[in-house]
Order: C-alpha cells, then sequence, then structure tokens
C-alpha cells in the first residue's frame, strides 16, 4: 500500500482519500482553504444521470452566442485576448459536433450510473447525514419548443435505459402541493436524486478525519520537485511533503497547479451563482431544472436553493447581479407564489465550474510521470461524478482493473 497526497479538498478530493483510505493506503489531504466553502459545498446538489449530453453538443455555440448578446442571460464569456482562452473555445468548439457528442454519451452515460450507484452506497455506509432524497429531477418548459427538445431528449434517454415520465402543467401541480408551478409541463428522471452539499462534505469529512486521513488545511501548493519520472515532493508554503503517489484535485486551478510539473491542461472556470432560502413557509417538493431559463430549484429540507448560470470570465472577476437577479426572476416566474425575497449581495454564493472543452472529466495517469494521478474537469457534474471518480483513482493507484473503461477521461487526449 502507497502513502498517497491528495491536492485539493473539494469533493473530487474527499472522494478520491474516501475510497484510497477505503483501499489500504495511507491517505495525506494538502487543501489551502479549511474546507468549510467553495465550489462543493454552494452547487445545486443533484447526482443527476439525466445529465447524459456532453456539455460540448451541436448547437451550443450558436446558443452561447445568442445569449452573449444579453446581460441577464443564463451564459457569458468576457472577451479577452488570453491564449489559454482560446485554444480552449477553439477545442470546445471542434468537440461540439454531432460526431464527438455521441461518442462522448457512452462514457459519460456509465460514470453517471457507476457514481449514482456509488452515492447511494457512500449514503448507507456513512449515514444519511446530508439530506439525500431520492425523489428524480423535473426538468421543467414553459414553450412549446422546449418541450419538443426535451422530448427529444427523453427519447434518447429511454435508448440508454433511463426512465422518463411526461407530465402535463396539470400533473406537475400536482405533485407540489404546497407552491403553484406555472409551466406547460415537465420530464420527471426519476433516477436522479439530490442532497444538500456542504452536509455531504462534512459527512465524508468527518468520516476520513476520524479514520486516520490526515488533513493540511490552509496550505497552499506552489510547486513540486521531481527525480526522474516520479514526482517526489509537494512543495507548499508550510513546508515540503513526500508521498509514493500524488493525485491532483484541485477544480477550476488544476491548470495552474499542473503548470509547476510542466503539464499544460485545458480548463476554463465556469462561475454560477445561488441563494439559499433557509426554513421557507412554503417549499418545493421535487427539484426542478427551469430548461428555459438554465435555473436550478433544489429544495434541502425545510431550505430551498436556486442556482444557474455560467461566465467564463476567469477566477477573479466580479459578481454580476443582473444574472443573479435573472436567476431569481425565472424561479418567481415558474413558481409565482415562493416566499422568497430577493437576497442582500452578501448572502449570494458563488464558485467555479471546472469545464474542460468537452465537459468530460480528466481521469488518469499523465504519461511524463509514474505516480501521479489527474482528477478533474468535472463541469456542471462534480458531485454527480464524485463518487465515481474517487473510486476509479483508488483503482489506478492501486494497479487494478478499472470499474469502467476510462479512456474517454484520458488527461491527453486533446494533444
Ligand atoms: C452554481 C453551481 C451549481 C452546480 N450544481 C451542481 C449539481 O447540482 N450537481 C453536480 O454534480 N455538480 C454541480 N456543480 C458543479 C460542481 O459543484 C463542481 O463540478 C465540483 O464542486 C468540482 O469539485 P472539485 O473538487 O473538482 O473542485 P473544488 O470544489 O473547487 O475543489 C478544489 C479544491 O482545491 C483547492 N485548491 C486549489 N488550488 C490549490 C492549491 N494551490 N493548493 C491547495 N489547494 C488548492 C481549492 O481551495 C478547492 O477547495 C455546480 C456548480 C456551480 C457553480
Amino acid at each position: 500500500m502507497s502513502k498517497v497526497i491528495v491536492a485539493g479538498g473539494g469533493v473530487i478530493g474527499l472522494c478520491a482519500a474516501y475510497y484510497l483510505h477505503k483501499g489500504g493506503h495511507e491517505v495525506v489531504v494538502i487543501e489551502r482553504g479549511d474546507i468549510q466553502r467553495g465550489t462543493s459545498f454552494g452547487n445545486a446538489g443533484y447526482v443527476s444521470p439525466s445529465h447524459f449530453i456532453p456539455l460540448a453538443s451541436p448547437g451550443i455555440v450558436a446558443k452561447g452566442l445568442q445569449w452573449m448578446l444579453s446581460a441577464s442571460s443564463p451564459f457569458y464569456i468576457k472577451p479577452r485576448l488570453d491564449l489559454d482562452l482560446i485554444k480552449w473555445g477553439l477545442t470546445f468548439w471542434r468537440r461540439s459536433s454531432k460526431s464527438f457528442m455521441e461518442k462522448n454519451i457512452p462514457p459519460l452515460n456509465e460514470i453517471l450510473h457507476l457514481s449514482r450507484a456509488l452515492t447511494s452506497d457512500m449514503r448507507d455506509e456513512l449515514g444519511n447525514h446530508f439530506r439525500m432524497e431520492e425523489l428524480g429531477c423535473f426538468m421543467l418548459y414553459k414553450s412549446a419548443t422546449t418541450e419538443k427538445h426535451e422530448i427529444e431528449l427523453a427519447k434518447e434517454a429511454a435508448s440508454l435505459g433511463i426512465e422518463t415520465k411526461i407530465f402535463d402543467s396539470k400533473g406537475v401541480q400536482e405533485m407540489e402541493s404546497e407552491v403553484e408551478v406555472n409551466v406547460r409541463g415537465g420530464i420527471l428522471y426519476p433516477i436522479d436524486c439530490h442532497l444538500h452539499p456542504g452536509d455531504l462534505m462534512q459527512t465524508i469529512y468527518n468520516y476520513l478525519q476520524s479514520n486516520g486521513v490526515q488533513f493540511q488545511l490552509n496550505t497552499a501548493i506552489e510547486g513540486f520537485e521531481k527525480v526522474g519520472r516520479k514526482v517526489s515532493k509537494v512543495i507548499t508554503d508550510k513546508g515540503d511533503f513526500t508521498a509514493d503517489e500524488f493525485v491532483l484535485a484541485t477544480g477550476s486551478w488544476l491548470p495552474i497547479v499542473t503548470k509547476y510539473l510542466g503539464v499544460e491542461l485545458l480548463l476554463q472556470a465556469g462561475k454560477g451563482y445561488s441563494m439559499t432560502f433557509e426554513n421557507i413557509e412554503r417549499n418545493l417538493r421535487q427539484p426542478a431544472i427551469l430548461v428555459d431559463d438554465r435555473v436550478a430549484m433544489t429544495p434541502m429540507g425545510g431550505d430551498l436553493r436556486m442556482g444557474g448560470t455560467m461566465e467564463i470570465s476567469g477566477l477573479q472577476s466580479p459578481m454580476l447581479i443582473k444574472r443573479v437577479q435573472s436567476i431569481f426572476n425565472a424561479a418567481k416566474n415558474y413558481y409565482p407564489n415562493l416566499p422568497v425575497s430577493f437576497p442582500s449581495s452578501e448572502k449570494i454564493w458563488w464558485g467555479w465550474r471546472p469545464l474542460s472543452p468537452d465537459g468530460l472529466p480528466y481521469i488518469g495517469r499523465h504519461s511524463k510521470f509514474d505516480n501521479l494521478v489527474l482528477s478533474g474537469g468535472h463541469a456542471m457534474l462534480g458531485l454527480s461524478l464524485a463518487a465515481a471518480t474517487g473510486k476509479l483513482v483508488e483503482e489506478i493507484i492501486g494497479g487494478k482493473k478499472t470499474s469502467m473503461d476510462i479512456t474517454a477521461f484520458n488527461v491527453e487526449r486533446y494533444n
């Protein structure tokens, strides 16, 4: 068994630590923050096999350009002369073809299902301290065009063996006893589930801590030392740490960290916002995506979270309040009597989705090194794919046969 350093304490890093620990390895997690906030905490909380279409898909570039024209749309790229962004954009555009999408659906579908099953196993093993509920997820729409598109997607889902149920507006309303729903209809994906991501992070963290996994918190990675084909040390602002194996799971900062090792990785940060309303008087029963507006609505016990937007504007960009307001407006438009008001700006959360150009994660070893595993780029599916990613990382490090073919997640696939 090896000593493994996991760089990054987001949901991907913690799930890698969880499975590595289960596999008998000695694990140290190095995290710049304190594992109390960040992208893995404020997200919408869906574990969603319904999202089997990769981010890069036909029509997305045209739709994105159309959205760019409006300050309140759910998508924005800050125009800038940045070589990494240009390379990423060109690769994204190429990978959005029908042929690439069709090639990428089966592995994405397989890892989503693997992860969904492992998330339930994790709940059974750790206890459901994270409000996981298996009610499925609605795709709700208001327009006939979106309805047609969603029904096409439901047919595609059926061809992959994913169950869907189509509801008209009355049927959707019957599922919600407390709030009024103003939609044309919706499609329910019963396989999806939802949970409170912050509580999940806390649960895994507590489990790992009490089972001997070491945490080196408030410690920033600033470089590495190498000996031949091996990484020998990680250099941090709190000193150097040695290990046999190194897993890099630093989310949207992954390309910054891999650069210390001379490894270029195409990845952009996709900023999104969420607002959480605690203990509201009348809440949704069903989680739902408001498809026309790309807004996610998640009841979490007595709380309600709404989130959305995708801003590719770098890691330092300010909050764009107009886009946050659009999330809120969409929610009120679909659920007119929701008892919530727009929060003050300090209550608005944001995080960064680590976007690979094709929407598939990077999971695997890099050919330059014998003891380095990359694990990131999970885009809008990091929570959904975390359990499977952790398991695959453990299998790679343990030299085992992986639970699925990971060729599609090759970390050097664009080279
Ligand atoms: C609004 C929104 C809604 C979303 N909803 C969903 C959803 O419903 N379902 C879903 O599956 N996904 C969702 N996502 C996506 C999901 O949140 C991400 O894919 C996931 O959290 C990424 O996890 P990660 O561990 O890779 O990255 P992070 O959570 O960002 O973790 C990376 C960690 O690495 C640390 N780090 C970075 N650099 C260094 C360094 N130099 N040294 C030490 N540590 C470092 C960071 O501090 C950070 O804690 C959503 C995202 C957003 C923004």
